[in-house]
């Protein structure tokens, strides 16, 4: 496939494979964007924001719509096409493009709903006589980079809202899996005007730079690792930024829970996508006296699971995104168990594939619960009572979304008030995420919301009029 710069569909002497991670078959190659391509692409962008602002609500709501309607008639093509670059089970990859597809409608409805307000400018000193009312503009242009796991729903999450505020769009997508965001490139290029969505790919290292810089880009929305946002929030001078980087969710099992609940909770939230999904359930924090009654438990569902060709339906596991990935994963369950970490299951790694894992007898200070762990694993720390488990879900650098397990309403509300996340569920692991909630961390997972609504409100300018009455 190729880049899509101006309206045009353009390719470049070097190539970057795309590998299927199943079967490492060559899917397809795209072009190894440079630096002068970035500049190409942003200057279109800069040019088609002036007519793209003054395109009316009402248009721009129906061109969203329409890449709507287009994208459901190719929901299988997409599903499939996710499937092969990152080895998300189809089922998965599924949900991901009917996501896609309410983003960009909560989009084309949102684009009708950006009001200013009027300002009672003669409460201050000296306003009297004077009526003000402020008018949310857009901001101009959008850099958006985006990572391998969710190609198309990330990367829409940041479009979709970026055009319903009448913005144009430049999209690094990952350099692993960048077909899907490609092929969505081609739907919105047809509904909308040349230049105002851009793809450039690529290699961050070398194209990156070139596009936090440019004194053309107005915003830079980056969601990835944190190692990756810290950078860019070091070169991003005056613009503004959102960052959506990793987690290291909990999940707290207290002891009056369904533990029932609590298991298919951890069975979703651990496996969902291999455990590559920022808010998968990365640490289990359970009470002591439910502590082996929950494993057990556990312990039987995950045996259920299966791992195989993530194109079968039957697929729960699919391999990790490559063989260097399922390396990490397995050099971090080996360190925790010289560590003293228990193996109650799994622990093996063939090829890309890592057996779904669980881990008793963890401890705060490991490495496996410590960082961000990509991949199918569930490490159990036991405590004792909602204020230890509130301590441990804390003592972490990171605060993406946590997730509590009770029936007493005051520990769900204590775990809601003390717990350091972006959002706090009750009764639900912490991979919950419906497309039009504020989403976004605390701490290292990030700074700023997205989800539609917050999206367009930070992808606007406040501009205010001052109408001299006398
Ligand atoms: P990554 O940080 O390696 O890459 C993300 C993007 O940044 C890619 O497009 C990459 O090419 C680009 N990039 C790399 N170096 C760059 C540079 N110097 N300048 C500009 N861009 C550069 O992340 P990944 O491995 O693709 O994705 C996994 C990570 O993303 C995990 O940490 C995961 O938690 C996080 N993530 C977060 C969210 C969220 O919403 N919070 C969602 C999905 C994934």
């Amino acid at each position: 496939m190729k880049m899509l710069i101006n309206g045009n569909f353009v390719d470049s002497k070097e190539k970057i494979d795309v590998v299927n991670p199943f079967n490492q078959d060559l899917i397809d190659q795209v072009p190894a964007g440079t630096p002068e391509d970035v500049k190409k692409a942003i200057n279109s962008a800069y040019v088609m924001k002036n007519e793209l602002k003054n395109f009316s609500a009402r248009k721009i709501s129906e061109a969203l719509y329409a890449c709507a309607v287009d994208l459901s008639d190719d929901l299988e093509e997409f599903a499939i096409l996710i499937s092969m670059e990152t080895g998300k089970p189809i089922n998965a990859a599924r949900d991901e493009v009917k996501r896609s597809i309410d983003t960009i409608k909560l989009s084309s409805e949102e684009s009708k709903r950006i009001y200013g307000e009027t300002v009672p400018i003669d409460a201050g000193i000296g306003g009297k006589g004077f009526m003000a009312f402020t008018l949310k503009i857009p901001l101009g242009v959008l850099g958006a980079i985006t990572p391998f796991n969710y190609p198309l729903n990330l990367a829409i999450h940041k479009i979709a809202p970026a055009l319903a505020a009448k913005n144009t769009v430049v999209l690094k997508p990952s350099a692993t899996a960048p077909l899907t965001a490609l092929k969505m490139a081609e739907i919105i290029n047809s509904h909308f005007p040349d230049g105002a969505l851009n793809v450039v790919t690529g290699r961050g290292s070398i194209i990156g730079d070139e596009l936090v810089k440019s004194e053309k880009i107005d915003k830079i929305s980056f969601t990835g690792s944190v190692e990756t946002g810290r950078m860019i929030s070091q070169r991003a001078v005056m613009k503004k930024i959102t960052l959506e980087l990793g987690g290291n969710d909990p999940l707290i099992v207290l002891e009056d829970a369904d533990i029932e609940k609590a298991v298919e909770a951890t069975i979703r939230g651990s496996y969902l996508y291999t455990g590559q999904v920022c808010i998968a359930v990365k640490r289990l924090i359970v009470d002591d006296p439910v502590a082996d009654d929950f494993v057990e438990m556990l312990l039987k569902e995950t045996r259920k699971l299966k791992m195989g060709d993530p194109l079968s339906t039957k697929t729960d596991i699919g391999p990790l995104i490559n063989e260097n990935a399922a390396k990490v994963v397995e050099r971090i369950v080996s360190n925790s168990l010289k560590d003293g970490a228990e193996l109650l299951l799994g622990g093996t790694r063939n090829g890309n594939f890592f057996e779904p894992t669980v881990l008793d007898q963890v401890t705060s200070n490991m490495k496996v619960v410590q960082d961000e762990t990509f991949g199918p694993i569930s490490p159990i720390i036991r405590v004792n009572g909602i204020d230890e488990a509130i301590n441990v879900a804390n003592d972490t650098r990171y605060g993406l979304q946590a997730s509590i397990f009770t029936e007493n309403i005051r520990h769900a509300l204590k775990a809601v008030q003390e717990i350091e996340a972006g959002s706090v569920m009750v009764n639900k692991q912490s991979t919950f995420r419906t497309d039009n909630m504020p989403f976004g961390g605390f701490k290292m997972s990030g700074m700023g919301k997205e989800g539609v609504k917050y999206a367009v409100e930070d992808m606007t300018r406040t501009k205010l009029a001052v109408l001299n009455t006398r």
